[in-house]
Order: C-alpha cells, then structure tokens, then sequence
C-alpha cells in the first residue's frame, strides 16, 4: 500500500435495509437515537457506557446476511445510498440530459451497470483483450508491460504504484512504489494456521473462476500457481505494524539505483506501459519487497505469473461481469469478510458509479442531501475545536515551550475542506460507453490512472479531494496539512442540522477532533505545516511524547474485540490517538461552547451526559468474528466495541458527568 492518508476508516462496508432512521426525526432537538439505549443500565464502569448508550440497538441488531457487520457508519451510509438510489434511477432514465453533463454520465454508468441480462449474455467477453494479453506473455518484457498495463485498469498486479508528493519538498510530485499484489487481507494469512480457510476459499474460488476463463482440467492446478506466487509476495511484505514507520517507508532511488537493485525488471518496459517518460527517481516504499519481487520475476516459471495475472484481473473484475463470475468471485470475497449474499445489484452498482466518476454524482448528492446552512454550522464546529486545541497546547506541561510555538504554528496552518470541493473534476476526456460495466470500470480507473500520472513535473492541486462527498468517512492528509469532512459524514447520526450542541460535539465533534490530531499522532508529528517531513520536535518533548503513547499501547493491548481477540497496541497507537485526543479536544471546546452558561437537561440527561452517549454512539457497531479478525490483525483502527468507550475512559469528565470518581492514573497526551 501507498502512504494513503491517515484515514477514519469505513469500519464495515454498507449497511442493513432494515435498520431504520425515523427516530432521529422524532428526537430532532437530542442528537441522539434514544431508541438504541438501554435507559436500565446505571453506568457503573467505563464499558456501561457503551451499553447506556446502544444496549438495546446492540441486543435488536441481527447482522444482515449481505454483511460482513453494522455500525453507525453503515446506517448513516445507508441512508446516502438511499437518496444516491433516487438520483441514479432519475438520471438513468432520463434520456434528454446534455450529453457531458455530470446527470448524463452517471445515468450512463448506471443504467450499463444494472443490466444485468446483458452482462450474463456477455461472460468474460468484456476482459478478453486482458486474458489475450495475459495468455500471450512469452518473456519478461512482456510480462512488465502486462503488469503496468493492468495496473492501468484498476488491477492490482504485483505492486502499487502512483505519483505522490515528496515527502521532503512539498512543491514536488515523485513516483512511488509501495507493495501489493495480493488478495489476501493479512500477509500471514498465506501461512498461518488461522488462515487455512482463506487460502481454501482463494483455491476454490480462482478454481471456479478458471474454469470459466479456460479449460477446467488445469483449473485448480491453476489457482494452486496463482496463490504460491501471492504468498512469495507476502513472505517480502512488510507487516502493517512496519508500514507505519514514515522513515522505513521512504527510500528515494534514481531509477539508475533502482535498476541495480532490481535487475530483472525491465522498468524502462515499465515506463511504456504506464504511459510516462520514466522519471528520474522513485520512492520506493518498502526496499525489502521490491528486492523480493526481482527475485520473483527472476526466478518463478513465467506461467506461474500467467496464473497470477489471470487471478488478479479475474478477482477484481468479475464482480462487474457475468452473476457465474460475480459469484464465483464471492466465494472468496465473503470467506474475507464473512457474509453470505451479495448485495442487492442497486447498491453495487450505485457503489461502483461512486468509486468510478464520483465527482459527476458528487454535485447530485450535495444538491440532495447538504445544504448551506449545515456547512456554515460545520465550519463553526470545526473552528471552534481547532480553538480549542490552540488553547490547550500551551498548557500542556510535557511539552517545551519552544515546541509548543512550533505546534500552534503548525495548527495555524490547518487547512479546513468541508461538504464537498470547491471545483468538481472535468470527466471531459472519459467516454463511457453502453458495452459493458466491466469496461466502464476499467475506462474510468483508466482515467483516474492517466490523471495521477500527469501530476509528475506539475504544481501541486491543493484544491483535491481524497474522497467523493457521499462517503461516511473522513481524513487527515500531513501533506497538505488538511483536514477533510464530505457531505456524506455530515449527516443526522454524526451530525443534526438542528440538534443540540452537547450530542454534535460528541458525534461529529469527536471525529474531527480525531482527524485533527491526527496532524499530532506517531505519523503527523512528523510533517510541519507546510506538508513537509520535518523534525520540529525537541529530543527531550520527542521522549515525553513517545512515553505518553506507550501508556495508551499498554491501555489497548490488555483490551480485546467482541470475541477476545487481542487489539495490537501499537499497531492502533495513532488511530487511539486521535480517538482519545480527538474525544478530548471535542469536550473542551464543547465546554467553551457553553460560554459561561449552565448545562440544559435535555430528557433527563445533563449535556456532559449526551456528549458522552452521542461519542459513544458515533462507533455502535455489531461485527462478525472472521471480519473482526481481519481487521484486529491489519486495522490500525480500534474494534468499535473499544472505540464506543475507552476515549471516555481515558476522560476526567466522564467519570463526573457519571457521579464515579475519576481515576488518578488516565493515560493523556492533549
Ligand atoms: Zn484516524
């Protein structure tokens, strides 16, 4: 993986139909879905909070079978599917929309995708150029132009590659390597006990999916190459834990240096096939990986990469093509995740539309779902806890005073992106056509591929987005130094237009004070305010800084998921981070909120009291077991049942709001 930016993570993907949003209607002044709580439990120690909060949603919830789990993420996706849904189906159907419009293309894409009578009649035929080019590699040459050319396409053969800004000159773009080239979530997935199913679901699924591809008989023995060259990959990967060392991640390489490194490579092969002159270096994230992977290329039987290949371009498209494909593909992708249907054709297809040309539905969505007024009162918010924490740095007794001014001058710089992007992306040059989805797929991430690419030599667009604008997500980018919100979080469950502040400062207040710590965590602290990588630190605030987060490693490591599986400390230091900070900052500037005016009781409960439940309820979540394996083993995210209260627990205020006494040991950085 790239150094992606820091992100608040979709804990699950999508959501149940069944759950319900009509009680944030009835209880427009709370913020809080009182129907989710269980007003019996008396809060008696931090994980009552949790129960308080969603006890009886948590008991009601049966995870659908399409679902790999269920959280507030999910439902408030959910409901932005649901308007997303109204918009295709209109766009779809109208037929007299102006032929660039951004109605005119996503109907396009749309109404391709959810004919699903067509791709069956169709099969593989969408990827035969692909399986051709495949089929045809006869020497390494071949084999490197192959894998740029899928790469091109969304696949992701043998590593990930992609222009990104230098780390230590925020005015330049440079090429960057980083791992890949596997399907399994976890590297020791390929040989721990554990991941035995995996590896029978991967077995019988690219068995499943070569037989559809080619003659059955070599179908299995096809799957086994395909699956020991993934695992030759995996045995040189780093571990997620590895992948957060900024430093370790960033070797800057002349391609010169590279070729020697890499000799059987044919990288200039490489440079043709992605479409750039080759630059003149290239970050090359994980030394250890790319060394490996020569030796891969050097030594493995270019029929076993045939294999491989043929695997990758089969297991991501296939969920574009054929139901026989579609399903083929499940086999394995629900083993990972650990539900049982697919979903309803409309939500992949709605889904896909959004991953492809999400900024033509981008505007649509805004349209429907986020007005002016919200976004005025989110900028409010979001400066007040930016406020907030420039008034708590210089009170920090950890931190020198020299360093302190580097923080606030840091924190000065914030850049804010709320709702949705100041321009829209022009799709001008992506043509669509009525073939087939699967090709639509591969134009538009075509597309999305050539755009990155021209980023080499170019300034720097600020003015980006890492994310469309329906999504319940948000992030921290250290190399612009900004802190992003789309649409799709702002919305009731995170945030009530028209709720009271107590329950807004807890829900979304919470998430942006995560993602604004997350300017401060393990790996921002190490970038200043312009984006650049930069030790702003003095050794002495660096020790303290180190010593406070190895309070909060020691904190996660004794605490398990639903299913008492182990969270690993450290490799969740930053994301706990931000939680325990971002729920910190959020109270204080919710306390500065009040300006002198004494809390309201709102049903019963004092302000403190809805901040708290509406912080916990922002990370209800109901998991299944293989997914939250998955996801304690490689997530730098806590489990959700720890995210819904320990950021309390490590909270003062908490334990007043509560009548408990506050313990004298919480561990605290902000
Ligand atoms: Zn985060």
């Amino acid at each position: 993986m790239l150094a992606l930016p820091l992100l608040l993570i979709t804990i699950v993907d999508g959501s149940s139909a069944t759950l319900r949003l009509e009680t944030r209607d009835t209880q427009p002044k709370l913020g809080i879905n009182t129907s989710y709580m269980d007003r019996s439990v008396k809060v008696k120690e931090p994980s009552d909070l949790s129960k308080l909060a969603y006890g009886k949603w948590f008991r009601d919830t049966v995870i659908p079978n399409d679902k790999p789990g269920v959280g507030s993420f999910d439902i408030v996706y959910e409901n932005n599917r649901r308007i997303l849904h109204k918009i295709l189906e209109a766009a779809a159907a109208d037929r007299t929309a102006k032929p660039n419009s951004s109605s005119a293309r996503v109907g396009l894409f749309y109404r391709v995708a959810m004919n699903q009578t067509k791709a069956n009649r169709l099969g593989l035929r969408p990827i035969q150029t692909e399986l051709q080019e495949i089929a045809a590699i006869k020497n390494r040459r071949d084999l490197i132009r192959t894998i740029a050319d899928l790469q091109s396409k969304g696949v992701g053969a043998a590593f990930a590659a992609q222009p990104q800004q230098d780390d230590f000159n925020e005015n330049r773009m440079v090429a960057t390597f980083g791992q890949g080239g596997q399907i399994l979530p976890d590297r020791e997935t390929y040989w721990s006990a554990d991941g035995a199913p995996l590896r029978q679901a991967y077995i019988k699924s690219g068995t499943a999916l070569f037989s559809l591809a080619g003659p059955g008989q070599y179908a299995r023995a096809t799957a086994e190459g395909a699956l020991s060259l993934e695992t030759r990959l995996a045995r040189v990967s780093s571990t997620p834990v590895e992948l957060r060392d900024v430093a370790a991640n960033y070797n800057l390489l002349t391609m010169g240096k590279l070729k020697a490194m890499c000799p059987s490579i044919d990288w200039n092969a490489y440079w043709e096939g992605v479409g750039v002159k080759a630059p003149k270096d290239v970050n090359v994230g994980q030394l250890k990986f790319f060394k490996g992977l020569d030796q891969v290329v050097r030594y493995v039987p270019l029929s076993n990469w045939r294999a491989y290949l043929k695997m990758q371009l089969l297991y991501s498209i296939s969920p574009y093509l054929s139901d026989e494909a579609a399903k083929s593909q499940f086999v394995l992708a629900s083993t990972i995740q650990g539900q049982s249907e697919r979903e309803a054709r409309w939500k992949r297809a709605s889904d896909s539309t959004d991953a492809s040309i999400g900024e033509a539905l981008g505007p649509l969505f805004v349209k429907a779902a986020f007005s002016p007024a919200a976004k005025t009162r989110i900028r409010l918010l979001v400066h007040n806890l930016l406020t907030a924490l420039g008034e708590r740095i210089p009170s920090l007794t950890w931190m020198s005073e020299v360093t302190k001014k580097k923080a606030l001058v840091k924190l000065s710089k914030f850049m804010v992106k709320v709702g949705y992007p100041d321009k829209w992306r022009d799709y001008s040059r992506l043509h669509l056509k009525s073939d087939s989805w699967a090709q639509n797929v591969m134009r538009s991430n075509h597309f999305e591929w050539n755009r990155q690419w021209a980023k080499l030599g170019k300034p720097i667009d600020r003015t980006e987005w890492g994310m469309t604008v329906s999504q319940v997500n948000a992030y921290y980018n250290q190399y612009n130094n900004e802190i992003v919100f789309p649409a799709g979080i702002l919305q009731p469950g995170y945030f009530w237009p028209n709720a009271d502040d107590a329950s807004n400062y807890g829900a979304i207040g919470m998430v942006i004070g995560h993602e604004i710590t997350h300017g401060f965590d393990d790996q921002g602290s190490q970038f200043d305010g312009t984006g650049r990588r930069a030790n702003w630190w003095t050794a002495e605030d660096k020790k303290n800084f180190d010593q406070a987060g190895q309070g909060l490693i020691k904190q996660y490591d004794g605490l398990t998921d639903d299913f008492g599986q182990k969270v690993k400390g450290k490799l969740t230091l930053g994301e706990n981070m931000a939680d325990v900070g971002g729920l910190a900052i959020a109270y204080l500037a919710y306390q500065a909120s009040l300006n002198g005016k004494p809390d309201v009781e709102i049903d019963g409960l004092t302000g403190d009291q809805r901040f708290f439940i509406a912080a916990s309820q922002s990370f209800l979540g109901k998991v299944r077991k293989a997914y939250s394996a998955m996801l304690v083993a490689s997530d730098p995210h806590s489990p959700v049942n720890l995210r819904s209260y320990v950021p309390s627990s490590d909270n003062a205020a908490f334990y007043k709001a509560f009548g408990l006494e506050v313990p004298t040991d919480l561990p605290h950085v902000w």
